[in-house]
């Protein structure tokens, strides 16, 4: 007798499964992985089936042999490959990727560990009337459930101004659920908070902890992994990709700052880990609870219509105030820095305070530019303004890493004026040095901390690493007077010594070509704000702006998250944007324009043939992306639309069957289903 068989997926878009038999039967397994032969090479796939009979029209003696089955134990249960085919079908990926996505290789960015800061954690606090009031519902209240929606579960947002103490309470909760013999999910955004965060959970739940990061080996991934499926690590910490750790009897999924970009994977699948931290909460009974001060479109909506139970915490609980937020114009300044900046960081640094200065530098370049005929020094393989970096001298692209000396002249008219514009965080640190020659001053950004730069190899990854966990420690110490950084002094940091933050270029970033613009610099202020004044009274937080009068800049000023999300949404729901609808965006590239654009034009006809008698779905573009080119692919978008993902969802189905079948093998497609950036 032959047999028996095992169906197998790749980590590659084909959704089929293939089929494939083995000797020695006691070692392959549903969720293991095996070597196979794959065409003319051996691949590495993953085992979603046993099955007594070859499919259908097969016959057993052509079925291929498994070489070598790689796991002595199971990575993936039923439920890990259920959820894996849901995702397949929702993201438009196969089940391979999908798999593939839940233990990642761990190659993307080192994560800083970020070994100071661990000391608040020994005390134990008396929690506030607040707090104790949004555990009680975490743990024990239902949610606004709805009845009769069987799979929905029971959810909660902890929205509270920064410092207000969320930690706290989600570590409760997290307490109350292993005592009650259930596991939990802690989720971070990437970078910083990780470490912060990790150090204090471990330190509350010693070994029962289990941390994954990006930075881990992939060895040590996976022995983290097999010991969570074990039930020897219930509480998980990490960022998106822990959201499919797998923990048996699941309790309960904190996200934590809810808010953050990197809570959408940017590459195949483009899942989103609210939307698989919802899925696997209804079907595995858990509770879920988001947290920020400053929450998501999304997630304000649903909270307003009742959907997502709101929790407030409403004051700072360590002897901190919130600061004053004043909005300075920077129209007539010379520089960076305003004289009412420059003042308050000489008080800040007389009181014996800390500063922190902050640059948001999304979609925001120091550009070279000619003076006498406009020409701009951009990147030869994609449509963007390269970026001067004066330390190493070097103009480089933030998208593909390409990079080139300066130019002396302008190579268009021979201009000798030919120079840089615009602000960088290099340009401000000269020029915070030389107005400050007595204070302590230190740059961080996504550069020192993360490598898209494409410059360092794995040492360099490694210094700079070091040196930002040298930079926050010293920071936290009160050695450095002075913190110029972009994002990274953003997210979370906890530090005690901030009397003033300075925002140095508020509007940066809103004139970028995305719906959520307005959203994200509105939620970088405050938070940034937020790093002032933790511990004491009569912090101050400086917003330097061309247009003080903006009501954007006014409520960011003000903190008012609701009359900003009262404006916000209103003109979401005027124009039909999320959180209004749902969005799938389809995006083609290809070495050649002309492929590109038929390509794109192909898909669109297919699509207006498709959403034709369908009042409620429309369709943006096609259009080139507003990155027109990225590492010398050509780039067009469209993206169809509608109030319901129910209504919308299948006619994508159809559209990506119809066009594959006429495809150009020279472009390729790619979809995201409710895409975040639209660039
Ligand atoms: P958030 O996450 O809301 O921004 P944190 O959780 O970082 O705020 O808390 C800010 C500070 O308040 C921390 O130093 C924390 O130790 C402290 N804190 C939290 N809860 C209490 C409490 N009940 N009493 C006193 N201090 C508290
Ligand atoms: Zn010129
Ligand atoms: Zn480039």
């Amino acid at each position: 007798m032959e047999g028996p068989f095992f169906d197998l997926v790749f980590d590659n878009p084909l959704e089929q499964s293939f089929t494939y038999q083995i000797d020695d039967k006691a070692q392959a397994a549903a969720g293991k992985r095996a070597m196979v032969p794959f065409g003319r090479r051996d691949c590495l796939g993953y085992i979603t089936a046993e099955r007594k009979n070859p499919p259908d029209g097969i016959k057993a003696e052509s079925v291929k042999k498994i070489r070598r089955v790689v796991d002595s134990e199971l990575l993936f249960g039923d439920k890990d490959i259920e959820l894996a085919r849901w995702m397949a079908d929702f993201y438009f990926c196969s089940t391979g990727q999908a798999l593939a996505a839940m233990i990642p290789s761990g190659r993307k960015a080192v994560i800083p560990d970020l070994s100071y800061g661990d000391e608040e954690a020994q005390e134990t606090l008396s929690i506030s009337d607040e707090q104790a009031a949004a555990l009680h519902e975490i743990t024990i209240g239902n949610g606004n459930q709805k009845h009769g929606i069987g799979s929905q579960p029971s959810m909660f947002y902890l929205y509270g101004i920064t410092g207000s103490g969320k930690t706290e309470v989600f570590l409760r909760a997290a307490q109350h659920m292993l005592n009650e013999g259930k596991s939990v999910i802690y989720l971070v955004p990437e970078i910083s908070l990780t470490h912060q965060t990790a150090k204090m959970i471990t330190s509350r739940f010693g070994s029962l902890a289990a941390t994954i990061h990006s930075g881990m080996s992939p060895s040590s991934r996976l022995a983290q992994w097999i010991r969570i499926r074990k039930g020897e690590a219930p509480v998980v910490i990490g960022p998106r990709s822990a959201v499919f750790a797998p923990v048996p009897n699941l309790g309960l999924i904190i996200i934590d700052e809810e808010h953050d970009g990197s809570y959408k994977s940017g590459n195949t699948p483009r899942y989103h880990t609210r939307q698989i931290a919802f899925k696997r909460c209804g079907s595995e009974g858990a509770r879920l609870v988001m947290g920020s001060a400053t929450p998501s479109a999304e997630a304000w909506k649903l909270m307003t219509d009742g959907n997502i139970k709101r929790l407030d915490l409403s004051r700072r609980l360590s002897g901190g105030g919130m600061p004053e937020i004043k909005p300075v114009s920077l129209a007539k300044t010379d520089g960076c820095l305003t004289k009412e900046l420059k003042e308050e960081i000489r008080l800040t640094a007389q009181m014996g305070k800390q500063t922190i200065l902050f640059l948001n530098r999304r979609g925001f370049a120091y550009f070279y530019q000619c003076p006498e005929c406009g020409w701009e020094l951009t990147c030869k393989r994609c449509s963007v303004s390269l970026t001067w970096h004066k330390s190493r001298d070097r103009c480089m692209c933030h998208y593909c890493g390409y990079y080139e000396a300066p130019p002396s002249a302008c190579p268009k008219c021979g201009c000798l004026e030919a120079g840089f514009r615009g602000f960088g965080t290099e340009m401000i640190e000269d020029e915070v040095r030389r107005t400050f020659p007595d204070l302590n001053i230190r740059r961080v950004d996504a550069d020192t901390a993360s490598k898209k730069t494409g410059l360092s190899g794995n040492t360099g990854e490694e210094k700079a690493v070091k040196n930002l966990e040298e930079t926050l420690s010293l920071f936290k110490t009160g050695v450095i007077d002075i913190l110029l950084g972009t994002q990274m002094v953003a997210k979370g940091l906890n530090f005690p010594g901030v009397r003033l933050v300075g925002v140095i270029f508020a509007d940066t970033g809103l004139h970028l070509p995305d719906f959520r613009a307005a959203e994200r610099t509105f939620s970088l202020i405050v938070q940034v704000a937020g790093r002032a004044g933790r511990y004491f009274p009569g912090s101050r937080v400086i917003v330097q702006t061309l247009r003080p009068e903006d009501p954007l800049i006014t409520r960011s000023c003000a903190l008012d998250v609701t009359g900003f999300f009262n404006a916000e949404l209103k003109q979401r729901k005027a124009l039909g944007f999320p959180p209004f609808s749902r969005l799938i965006r389809f995006t083609v590239r290809s070495k050649e324009e002309s492929r590109a654009s038929s390509s794109i034009n192909h898909l669109a006809s297919i699509a207006l043939s498709l959403i034709k008698n369908k009042s409620n779905i429309d369709m943006l573009g096609p259009a080139e992306c507003p990155i027109g080119m990225i590492n010398n692919n050509f780039r067009r978008h469209l993206i169809i639309r509608s109030p319901s993902m129910n209504a919308v969802h299948p006619v994508a189905q159809e559209l990506l069957s119809q066009y594959e079948k006429g495809k150009d093998a020279k472009t390729y497609l790619e979809v995201d289903v409710d895409p975040v950036s639209m660039l």
